[in-house]
């Protein structure tokens, strides 16, 4: 077994990490903490959940001094990651007293100005720290390191162009980190432009699929929301997060959740960004457990402990798919993913079986479900229609999850 003593870590560093009761490095820390210590670039791609940030936080606190100006600079897809890595960065560097700087969007500016003269660390998302650039209130002339993490994630968002700026500003003897969970290429052309001889890791799981229950329900359209309701009454979950496609099925789910006595808070990005602190606080603290949320708002974010997942849409991009379920059966723990398929979902579910062929989802009997109120909405307008409350006869289960089955059983 490696040892984080193993791995060249400095003593204030591991004084840390030993105050969080990490017992040993994951895959990923293991094999990139030591390149990095070295100074080289580094490219590491693992699941969510698999500890990146630490491994990157080992680098920045290994090459920085306090008071240089700005040393490093993180940039992250979203304003909640940027947060919770400021966070993670002010925990493992606790005993070397950076100034760490969460710098982003959707709250005011003049607070990051002044933080910005004194920060040692930033942490940032593209959009405002280019705001920050052209106004000349950050120095990027002192940046040692530069860590893009969830890359990929940058790269879906939009902000490859963004990121190329920045990082065309920044030291050329500079040292740059790339972290994401999954490859594509426009990750290698950030690479081949940014990147010095980078030493490349690459775990090969997503997640652990023996500790993860894949499953589906086919259901009609008009029951699918009752059929979430009870599966949500019947299991004795822990934090579950419910993921939609659109804002609007979001604001639905979460409505019609809380109206049928759930637990229930919402996140996306139509909110505003207190309204998304304190609706995760909520969540993350577990006074609340359900969380509906989109994809964007989800990315990224480590919530512990989370039991269940449940795809009331199936997402558009198959690989969409494998992060969300990547928020599950984290550090070891087990984990359950829920599809709900009405007819509009079967092109999507489809294609995460043509992309990912070895993945195993079973297809599970329609309970006797009781159907549950729903007020109307723009994004379910008939499921509102219903005036009667009575138990529904089971469908029997369409050909289409033998034509699932099949496909497994052909592989
Ligand atoms: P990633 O960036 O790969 O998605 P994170 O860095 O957010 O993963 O880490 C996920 C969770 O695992 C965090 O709660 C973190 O504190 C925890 N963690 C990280 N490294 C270890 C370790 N070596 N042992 C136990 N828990 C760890
Ligand atoms: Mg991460």
């Amino acid at each position: 077994m490696v040892s984080f003593e193993d791995l060249g870590i400095n003593e204030a560093i591991l004084r840390s990490i030993k105050e969080q009761n990490y017992v040993e490095p994951t895959f990923i820390q293991e094999k990139s903490i030591p390149p990095i210590l070295e100074g080289k670039d580094v490219i590491g791609q693992s699941a969510t959940g698999s500890g990146k940030t630490l491994a990157f936080a080992c680098g920045i606190i290994h090459s920085m001094e306090k008071g240089r100006g700005v040393g490093a600079l993180v940039l992250t897809p979203t304003r909640e990651l940027a947060e919770q890595v400021s966070d993670a960065l002010k925990g493992f560097s606790k005993h070397k007293f950076f100034k760490i700087a969460a710098i982003y969007g959707g709250v005011s500016i003049n607070p990051q100005v002044s933080l910005l003269r004194i920060a040692d660390v930033v942490v940032a998302t593209p959009g405002r720290l280019l705001d920050h650039m052209q106004r000349g209130t950050i120095n990027l002339s002192k940046v040692k390191i530069v860590v893009l993490d969830e890359a990929d994630r940058m790269v879906d968002m939009g902000f490859i162009d963004d990121v190329n700026k920045i990082v065309s500003q920044c030291p050329r003897n500079r040292q740059t980190l790339l972290f994401s969970a999954t490859m594509s290429p426009d990750i290698e052309k950030i690479k081949n432009r940014y990147m010095n001889n980078p030493v490349s890791i690459f775990t090969r799981q997503q997640v652990d699929p023996l500790k993860l229950s894949q499953e589906y329900y086919d259901v009609q359209k008009e029951l699918k929301f009752s059929l979430l309701v009870h599966l949500l009454n019947g299991e004795h979950s822990g934090s579950v997060i419910v993921f939609c496609n659109t804002r609007r099925q979001v604001d639905f789910l979460a409505k019609n959740l809380i109206k049928n006595n759930l637990d229930a808070t919402a996140i996306h990005g139509g909110f505003s960004q207190a309204k998304r602190s304190n609706n995760m606080g909520r969540f993350q603290s577990k006074r609340i457990n359900i969380l509906v949320c989109t994809d964007v708002a989800a990315r990224g974010l480590d919530i512990k402990d989370v039991s269940h997942i449940y795809n009331y849409d199936i997402p558009k991009e198959s690989k969409e798919y494998i992060h969300r379920i990547g928020r599950t059966a984290r550090a070891g723990k087990e984990g359950r993913v829920v599809n709900l398929l009405s007819d509009v979902d079967h092109p999507n579910f489809a294609a995460i079986f043509k992309a990912y062929p070895s993945i195993n989802i079973r297809e599970m009997e329609l309970p006797q479900i009781k159907r549950v109120q729903i007020s109307v909405s723009p994004a379910s307008r008939r499921d509102g229609n219903f005036r009667k409350r009575g138990f529904q006869k089971n469908r029997s289960s369409s050909n289409r999850g033998a034509f699932y089955q099949k496909r497994r059983g052909s592989r």
